[in-house]
């Protein structure tokens, strides 16, 4: 979705309102496709004494899957976005400032760069998640598995197998 801000950045005390609809079906994350169903966003435009920000809203469900026991979830997320806009850049001191070149924004960009950014890098079942276990895969907070997973040190395990024959 394009918003055409032309007339907004000229008129004091102007607002544009808008919903929308973002597919991110495509994106892929943890090994996984974590939307399923489309981002709904609300937001508004609005020009106060010259100063031209953006503040939206995005509600969607999340699958994740947890990268250490692999189970997926899914939960419901909304978050809150504003930024400050400029329909130039005279300085280069302005990191704040998003450019809105020739006063048309493009909103499915920013709203997908927001989310994206805000997306843990891996993603935790619980705090504690014991894993699965290397040698059998099994989920180890559900049950233990009785496994011997220490860590064998090859020259010990050398040792081992003289002093057992
Ligand atoms: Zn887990
Ligand atoms: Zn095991």
């Amino acid at each position: 979705m394009i918003i055409d801000l032309k007339q907004l950045f000229e008129l004091d005390g102007k607002e544009i309102q808008f919903k929308h609809e973002l597919d991110l079906s495509e994106v892929e994350m943890w090994g996984i496709r974590p939307f399923k169903s489309p981002v709904q966003i609300e937001g508004k435009v609005c020009n106060r004494t010259g100063m031209v920000s953006i503040s939206y809203k995005v509600g969607y469900l999340l699958h994740t899957v947890c990268s250490r026991c692999l189970k997926d979830e899914s939960k419901q997320c909304e978050q809150l976005f504003s930024h400050k806009l400029a329909g130039e850049l005279n300085d280069s001191d302005n990191d704040d400032y998003i450019l809105v070149e020739n006063f048309k924004l493009d909103l499915d960009e920013l709203a997908t760069s927001d989310i994206l950014l805000e997306l843990p890098i891996k993603t935790l079942c619980k705090e504690d998640c014991k894993g699965l276990c290397p040698k059998c895969g099994t989920n180890l907070n559900e049950r233990d598995c009785g496994c011997d997973t220490r860590q064998i040190d090859p020259r010990l395990e050398a040792l081992r197998k003289l002093l057992d024959n």
